[in-house]
């Protein structure tokens, strides 16, 4: 007979992770079904000649302490509840912007140093400066203090109105509240406006006036609170460490598993089919694909199919992976960087170049006297798709593409296509491929002028389907998706009448 579980999870990004590790510890018996040999998904990590590369992720929010970050540190809380530790490493700048007209600045984990830091680029804007970032904190001072649960949770909803009526209602207003057009109520100067913008599209990859306060409000403002500290070992630490938490009480990873269908009964999620046919039963399923892969490719009945236009479909990413000799990265140098030599295409294909050194932290990741640097610039698969992979055209546009990026990335790190070891590229089919992600894309964004809140909650239009990851609320980055975890968790644990703790 084929095994059963409570609950199955299909994939292992940090969204499915964070919900079966949860439900798991509440005793509730999961399943996770994973296509790869390894978890994490975009927040994973591999290993060539030495090196050990973040996948993608290696900005991480979340690992705060209780009495800096309040209930945003969920990293913290949830290891804490699954009685695991994760080392981090403490990061003094979230990142360093490199921006047109020779405008350079560290995001400082310290809010003091990066206020006065902006104010000597733009001292005319001292005060809209000072009254644009207390807006954010406002959002975050709400949200900090709120336990995370499940917006469709009644019973959470409710002890939230009666507990904190005032917060509640206040953080509704906001989340009507756009970021950008809040930094238009005290901000005038255009290159200030851009670097707001740049701000939001560093994580977003929206403008600021398509990026809801509410997020702004938690990315911006606990740089400077919880910090961002990078786990020892690299981001794939994280997934590994929900994987032994979910071992640990019971749980089953079942790696190269790809599920290619979700079984229905009378319009209920049943549970799923894998690639060698095997089929495997749950009193619930939850889809950590994207909505896209999950409604158009792993259901087949097509009443459920989802519109392309109902989301705006964001970029994929052109990556390289690279080893380098150590001594291109100088004394006193950041970990992670933005580059855009021209606001007229930061926000095109490939206008904004981020790139990371996360040996900087943690020099265990690359073989002695060696660093890594991760580049990456957004990218369309359509301009990829004209390649076959495994042919000598597309090695040759890729290695093209590489060196046009190695160029712009020595305005920083002059002498970098010199010292390079080793290089492994990845294009947006290789994001697709590895992580049957719809288009390689980094996820379903809102349109502007959309709430936050019409992002996808857990539920789906299937009973006893749920969906965990960037495609819901509250989006992408590794601690919106292990929100969106928790959320998932609570919501599934009080239908199965076993609610989730709070997390302490
Ligand atoms: C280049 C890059 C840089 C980034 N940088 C940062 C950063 O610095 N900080 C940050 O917070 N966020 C960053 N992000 C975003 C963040 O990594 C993602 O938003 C987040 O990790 C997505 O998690 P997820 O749970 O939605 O699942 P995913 O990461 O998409 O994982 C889904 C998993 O499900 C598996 N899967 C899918 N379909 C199936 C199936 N049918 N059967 C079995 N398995 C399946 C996949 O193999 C994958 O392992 C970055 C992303 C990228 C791509």
């Amino acid at each position: 007979m084929n095994e059963t579980a409570d609950v199955i999870v299909i994939g292992s990004g940090i969204g499915g992770l964070t919900a079966a590790a949860l439900l798991q510890e509440r005793g509730i018996s999961t399943i996770v079904f994973e296509k790869n040999s390894y978890p994490g998904g975009s927040c994973s990590s591999f290993q060539r000649e030495g090196y050990c590369f973040d996948a993608g992720a290696s900005v991480f929010y979340g690992f705060g302490e209780n009495s800096k970050s309040g209930t945003l540190n969920l990293h913290t809380r949830i290891f804490r509840k699954l009685g695991i530790e994760v080392p981090t490493i403490h990061d003094p700048v979230q990142i360093h912007f490199h921006l047109p007209n020779g405008f350079e600045i560290p995001a400082y984990f310290d809010r003091h140093s990066f206020m006065e830091a902006l104010a000597v680029r733009f001292p005319h804007e001292t005060d809209g400066i000072r009254k644009f970032y207390k807006e954010l904190e406002e959002v975050y001072d709400i949200l900090s203090s709120l336990p995370a649960g499940s917006l469709e949770d009644l019973v959470h909803l409710a002890s939230l109105g009666v507990n904190s009526p005032a917060k509640v209602f206040a953080l509704a207003v906001k989340t009507f509240r756009s970021m950008g057009k809040t930094a238009r109520k005290y901000i005038q100067d255009e290159e200030l406006l851009k670097f707001i913008d740049i701000e939001a599209y560093s994580w977003a990859l929206q403008d600021a006036i398509s990026t809801p306060l509410v997020n702004a409000g938690i990315c911006l403002a606990d740089r400077h609170y919880g910090g961002i500290n990078y786990p020892v070992g690299g981001s794939g630490a994280i997934p590994r460490a929900l994987c032994k938490g979910i071992e640990n009480s019971g749980g089953k990873i079942h790696y190269k598993s790809e599920v290619t269908s979700i079984l229905l009964d009378n319009g209920e999620a049943k549970g799923v089919r894998l690639a060698d046919g095997k089929e495997y039963f749950a009193k619930a399923v939850i889809s950590n694909a994207t909505v896209w892969d999950t409604f158009n490719c792993l259901i087949t009945d097509a009443r459920y199919k989802v519109d392309e236009n109902k989301f705006l479909t964001a970029p994929s990413w052109f990556q390289l992976y690279l080893g380098v000799d150590a001594s291109v990265i100088p004394d006193g140098f950041n970990v992670h960087h933005i580059l855009v030599d021209d606001w007229a295409d930061y926000n095109q294909s490939g206008g904004t170049l981020y790139f990371s050194a996360p040996t900087i932290l943690d020099p265990t990741l690359a073989p002695p006297g060696k660093h890594i640097v991760h580049a990456f610039v957004t990218a369309e698969v359509e301009h990829w798709q004209q390649y076959s992979r495994k042919t000598g055209e597309y090695g040759n546009a890729k290695e093209a593409y590489a060196a046009s990026i190695i160029t712009r990335t020595e305005r920083i790190l002059p002498g970098l296509s010199k010292a390079i070891e080793l290089k492994v590229l990845a294009t947006p089919l290789t994001h697709e491929r590895y992580l049957n992600r719809f288009k390689g894309s980094y996820g379903p964004l809102l349109k502007p002028g959309q709430n936050i809140l019409q992002k996808p909650q857990n539920r789906t239009h299937i009973k006893n389907l749920y969906a965990a990851g960037d495609s819901t609320f509250p989006g992408q980055g590794v601690i919106a998706v292990t929100y969106s975890g928790v959320s998932c968790a609570s919501y599934i644990a009080r239908q199965f009448g076993k609610p989730l703790d709070e997390l302490k």
